[in-house]
């Protein structure tokens, strides 16, 4: 049994030491279900646009992935070990940032940085997944995605989730249809009966779903939809944790997530397969059903 934790600062100033602590932490507390490694991934610090960017340039600079064979301390050595190396500034502060955490406990493939997670769709990170669970039709997808001229860096079954969501993501932003295959075809299809060109994050994963089998909690973070977290589950448990500092949600019983979008105020949010790592923030506990998705 591996673990998933994600921590979503929102309109709420954090340093990234203290985005690292809160996932750190988080990990700590799930290290009791078992593991035999972790990962995180974190925001860079900078946009990459400048003025003879091109439009592509103005997407948000790959997310930095930290995976580790080994235990929780390993990681956050050899984390803080790059961090001084590539002198990233730990000051750097966000007012809304996140970030996503795995510990893994390896069904495909063994033990060993590549396998663990994040699991990425590539080399720009354009998307990123955390995974507990079995995935059983990786194989057919792997196929499906080799011939779309994917390669696979890893032996997991997880690898496929990421590239799957980079494929629909890619096809349904094509300009011409035509080229569109069914796989796609359904996320461009609702993004224009929403009188909308552009793919929402929570659609990509929806499509993804829709071709997993087994059984899984799965966060994605995308480079693609800077601050943003969709999380869904089916069979695994996930559970998600609000702390808001006024009294928007107080008294008020939390049944779903919806309020999160009718406001912005400030407010910090956990994604945890256990309410152990969740507790110590706050007491504002959903337990996010089957086949729901929460977008953060
Ligand atoms: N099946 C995935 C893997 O082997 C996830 C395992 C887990 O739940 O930690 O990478």
């Amino acid at each position: 049994m591996c673990g998933i934790f994600a921590y979503l600062n929102y309109n709420v100033n954090r340093e990234r030491r203290h985005i690292l602590q809160v996932l750190f932490n988080g990990l700590r507390r799930l290290e009791y279900r078992g593991y035999d490694s972790a990962g995180i991934s974190i925001d860079d610090d900078y946009f990459l646009s400048s003025p003879q960017s091109s439009s592509n340039d103005s997407l948000s600079p790959p997310p930095i992935v930290f995976r580790q064979e080994g235990n929780i301390e390993s990681l956050v050595k050899s984390v803080y070990q790059e961090v001084a190396a590539t002198e990233l500034n730990l000051e750097k502060s966000f007012t809304t940032h996140a970030g996503i955490a795995h510990t893994r406990w390896a069904t495909h493939g063994k033990p060993a940085p590549r396998n663990s997670h994040p699991q990425t769709s590539g080399s720009g990170n354009d998307f990123l997944v955390v995974h507990n669970g079995v995935i059983t039709n990786y194989e057919v997808l792997k196929e499906t995605l080799f011939r779309h001229g994917f390669t696979f860096e890893s032996e997991t079954d997880t690898e496929v989730i990421p590239k799957l969501a980079k494929f629909v993501f890619d096809k349904a932003n094509e300009e011409d249809t035509e080229v569109i295959p069914k796989l796609a075809k359904f996320v461009f299809d609702k993004a224009n009966e929403e009188g909308d060109q552009t793919v929402t994050f929570s659609q990509v994963v929806l499509e993804v779903m829709r071709h997993l089998e087994g059984a899984y909690a799965l966060i994605f973070k995308s480079r693609h939809y800077p601050n943003e977290l969709i999380a869904c589950k089916r069979g695994s448990p996930l559970l998600l944790g609000v702390k808001e500092n006024d009294d928007v949600c107080n008294g008020s019983a939390f049944h779903d997530a919806k309020f999160l979008l009718q406001n912005s105020n400030p407010k910090e949010l956990f994604l945890s397969s256990d309410a152990n790592a969740i507790v110590e923030h706050t007491k504002k506990v959903l337990v996010i059903e089957d086949g729901e998705l929460e977008s953060d």
